[in-house]
């Protein structure tokens, strides 16, 4: 099942990948039943047009690999608002508008519920109230950020991209306002150019920490958490 929270491609253009690596025989996916997509309206397109574009790999797939049809079918849920977009099972997964830009929409972030525990994960923001009141008391509440040198900051692409994105500071104010058990940071807005280096990982948590003294974890590719009673983190680099 695949959640969607906006239409960037930098969001969107592993999905053929996902879906039909999925569906491919021993050692990948080998998945029999159809690829699930809950996302904004827009998903249906998507993935309909993704669909066509596939077409001739599926149908010679089909015939010479003999994969099963319906794991390549496609089952796309949109939705419009904020609210529940999935419950199954005692999972229940709630999506809700967040700010990537004026222009940039639909954008939305979504948290998870299960057996007492939560997570919220805010997609791509600026800094905005609703991440913090569905944010509210979760055990892991993850966060875009962005940042750059102040050296930079009079690039006005450099603007531009900040601009749609949430500063340390920032994320620090929603974690000091929804006080998760722990904090945690996905998608670094790195940004740089050839004589401004990228900020660093240190430079990112100071930042944060003029705002928020609570929990922070700074994740990277393959981080792991399981929520119990407590949040354990588990990171893959040797
Ligand atoms: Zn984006
Ligand atoms: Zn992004």
């Amino acid at each position: 099942m695949l959640f969607l929270t906006h239409f960037h491609s930098d969001h969107v253009s592993g999905i053929p990948d996902v879906w039909l690596s999925g569906w491919l025989g021993s050692p990948m996916g080998r998945r029999k039943t159809p690829f699930h997509v809950i996302g904004p309206v827009g998903a249906n397109n998507l993935m309909t047009n993704l669909e066509k574009a596939y077409s001739l790999d599926i149908s010679i797939r089909t015939v010479d690999e003999k994969l099963p049809p319906q794991g390549v079918a496609i089952k796309v849920d949109e939705f419009a608002k904020d609210g529940v977009v999935y419950e199954k099972d005692g999972v229940k997964v709630i999506a809700f508008e967040v700010d990537h830009g004026d222009v940039i929409k639909p954008a939305y972030g979504y948290r998870i519920d299960y057996n007492g525990h939560s997570v919220l994960i805010s997609g791509d923001t600026r800094y905005n109230p609703n991440v913090i009141k569905f944010g509210s008391g979760v055990d892991l509440l993850i966060h875009e950020v962005a940042m750059a040198r102040p050296e930079l900051m009079s690039n006005l692409f450099a603007q531009a991209i900040i601009a749609h994105h949430t500063s340390p500071q920032d994320c620090g104010r929603v974690f000091a306002q929804a006080k998760p058990k722990l904090a945690a940071y996905t998608h670094l807005v790195f940004l740089a150019n050839e004589k401004v280096p990228e900020a660093t990982l240190d430079d990112l948590v100071k930042q944060t920490r003029e705002t928020y003294d609570g929990p922070l974890e700074v994740g990277e590719d393959l981080t792991a958490f399981e929520i119990g009673e407590t949040v354990k983190v588990t990171r893959w680099k040797q």
